[in-house]
């Protein structure tokens, strides 16, 4: 199957007289007959469904069809984007490792491993993605155990370059994890670029209807976890009865261990109405993101010809410092996302914001709707303006997310609001 058929048909093949449509499946138990067989799914709870703060029939569709469209072997939904990078840094680090990420990604994770995994004892080296092999080289321990970036980083819009994180990641001998959230399978699947493992935030496009919130770990199953550095994978798991993961599950060793230990003891776990409305998100995707592709790079022209606006980042756009990495990674488009920075600093972005009709001002990204966000207002609001020049965020920035509107509607809706300035 093409995306676009595997968007629509994969997770859930329905038989003779069963509902066209994924059920929701409103149970958190399952009945056995006996209790030998109850034994049996403890044994191996890959088998059957236990309970649902490990599995359901309804999420687990979805966590074929996200597998599927990502091409790995398996998936684990999570109840939020936050919680599938958490969980996919603690199934390869506990207290006293470390792993390196790229700076530039979403905020909000760079909280997640600067701060909160400091405290659990897991040191992030973090390291500038646009630099050279030998460079993210020596950031390195003895202890490191992976290295993370984020396909299309969430504002800055820079495009990785993953195959080389892969190629320093795997030549240490650890796993290369993906924030895929921006592009989507649609537009980027980082495992045919040499990724192992690929999250997402589902709240974005995946849903994209800003209806309800998630995540999703996805396993490649191409690691070799038997190289040595991984005994969690290798040696028996005494709080599962010494089950050893690589020997009892193979290539799914990874997101099998996320699901029985990790899954097991944080239950941050989709309720299957959530999965249900990701669904109907996912059956569109394909079609929403061309769309979102084409709008937004018709947005960013628009913006970079307008004499009040300084600059625009837009990877799809000729001329961007990502352009050529775009070509590579991004080659049917760069999502609906563009920052740009007006003329005049902070008070003329508010401005421009304020006098913006159909364009609504929220904390979100990637919705179907166009929506707006002014940095320096909100997610950076406690920045000094000196403190937000080194971040890289001027006071004139805007986070601009192209919904599918018509384009022309979108386009004057910024031209009158540029006017007021
Ligand atoms: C929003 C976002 C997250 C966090 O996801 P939530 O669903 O809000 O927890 C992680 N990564 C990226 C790139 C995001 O945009």
């Amino acid at each position: 199957m093409k995306i676009e058929t595997k968007c629509l048909h994969e997770g859930y093949s329905p038989k003779n007289t069963e509902p066209r449509v994924v059920p929701i499946v409103q149970s958190t138990t399952y009945v056995y007959d006996s209790t030998d067989d109850v034994a049996a799914v403890f044994d191996d709870p890959t088998k059957s469904l236990i309970y649902s703060r490990f599995e359901n029939p309804t999420v687990m569709a979805v966590e074929e069809k996200i597998a599927a469209l990502e091409g790995g072997i398996g998936a684990m939904c999570t109840s939020s984007g936050q919680a599938a990078s958490l969980l996919s840094i603690l199934n390869l680090c506990s207290a006293g490792d470390s792993f390196i990420s790229t700076a530039t990604i979403y905020g909000g994770t760079v909280n997640l491993f600067a701060v909160t995994l400091k405290k659990l004892g897991i040191e992030c080296i973090f390291v500038d993605a646009d630099a050279d092999e030998q460079e993210i080289e020596k950031a390195f321990k003895p202890n490191t155990k992976a290295v993370f970036g984020e396909t299309l980083a969430n504002p800055a819009l820079k495009v990785l370059d993953i195959e080389k994180l892969a190629r320093v990641a795997h030549k240490n001998n650890v796993p290369l994890i993906i924030d895929n959230t921006f592009p989507t399978p649609i537009l980027c699947r980082p495992i045919e670029h040499g990724a192992d493992i690929v999250i997402h935030s589902t709240t974005k496009y995946m849903d994209g209807h800003a209806v309800q919130g998630g995540g999703v770990i996805v396993d490649s199953g191409k690691f070799d976890w038997t190289n040595g550095k991984f005994p969690e994978f290798t040696e028996p798991d005494e709080s599962y009865h010494g089950t050893v993961y690589t020997k009892a599950y193979g290539k799914a060793a990874y997101i099998v261990k996320a699901r029985m230990q990790l899954m097991r003891d944080f239950g941050c776990y989709p309720a299957a109405h959530s999965a249900f409305l990701l669904n109907l998100g996912l059956e569109t995707l394909a079609v929403r993101m061309k769309q979102y592709c084409i709008n937004a790079k018709k947005v960013a022209e628009f913006l970079d010809s307008s004499d009040k606006v300084v600059s625009v980042s837009y990877p799809g756009l000729k001329g961007d410092k990502y352009y050529d990495l775009a070509q590579k990674y991004l080659p049917d488009g760069s999502s609906g996302v563009i920052t740009f920075s007006i003329k005049g600093g902070r008070d003329n972005a508010v401005k421009f914001m304020d006098s913006l009709q159909l364009a609504s001002n929220v904390v979100h990204v990637a919705d179907i709707r166009t929506c707006v966000l002014h940095p320096a207002s909100a997610t950076h609001r406690q920045l000094t303006d000196e403190q937000l020049e080194a971040a890289g965020i001027d006071g004139g920035m805007i986070r601009f997310s192209c919904g599918l509107e018509n384009v022309d509607d979108i386009i004057d809706d910024i031209k009158q609001a540029l006017d007021k300035i």
